[in-house]
């Protein structure tokens, strides 16, 4: 019995490591997931933003979002980096004295690494103050209420289907 308990702890701790390997999610703690929608929406009343990543993996003091797109990409799509840009503003804001270098964005077949650089800060936060002001921004190009409600804009998107 204790043989077969042994068995499958190691069997189950080599599947989970498979699995991060595979969808190149990092090594360490979760300690937010939404990917099965089961997170609640992270907010940051400081910048005006929410989100809701696939992931949050803890490493020390190090606070890695982690983001999977069914998509295929050969580099990281402009919006999915500003939604990562996004994730490193909430997390900032929520977890005091964490320490925010990278995330990981994975698309099917290929994975990056994000940095959190000034660059990436400053365009996130021009963005949602463009959105308030609608100054320069682009018209919706749809109608789909769905895609608002997982918009890391929405909470200052002047143009969003959703309450
Ligand atoms: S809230 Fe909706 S309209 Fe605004 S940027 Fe996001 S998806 Fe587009």
């Amino acid at each position: 019995m204790g043989i077969l308990f042994l068995l499958v702890i190691i069997i189950l701790i080599f599947l989970l490591r498979k699995k991060r390997q595979v969808y190149s999610i990092p090594a360490g703690r979760a300690v937010y997931g939404d990917l099965q929608s089961e997170g609640k929406t992270l907010v940051s009343r400081r910048y005006g933003l929410s989100g809701k990543p696939d992931r949050v993996i803890r490493k020390g003091e190090e606070l890695i979002p982690y983001e999977f797109k069914s998509t295929e990409a050969d580099s990281p799509r402009t919006g999915h980096l500003l939604q990562m840009g996004v994730y490193f503003l909430i997390l900032e804001d929520n977890y005091a004295g964490a320490v925010i270098k990278k995330g990981v964005l994975k698309y099917r077949t290929r994975a990056f690494e994000v940095r959190n650089t000034p660059e990436l800060r400053e365009r996130v936060l021009r963005t949602a103050q463009l959105m308030r002001s609608m100054r320069g921004v682009p018209r919706r190009n749809h109608d789909n209420p769905g895609k608002c409600f997982k918009c890391s804009f929405k909470e200052v998107c002047s143009q969003r289907l959703i309450k």
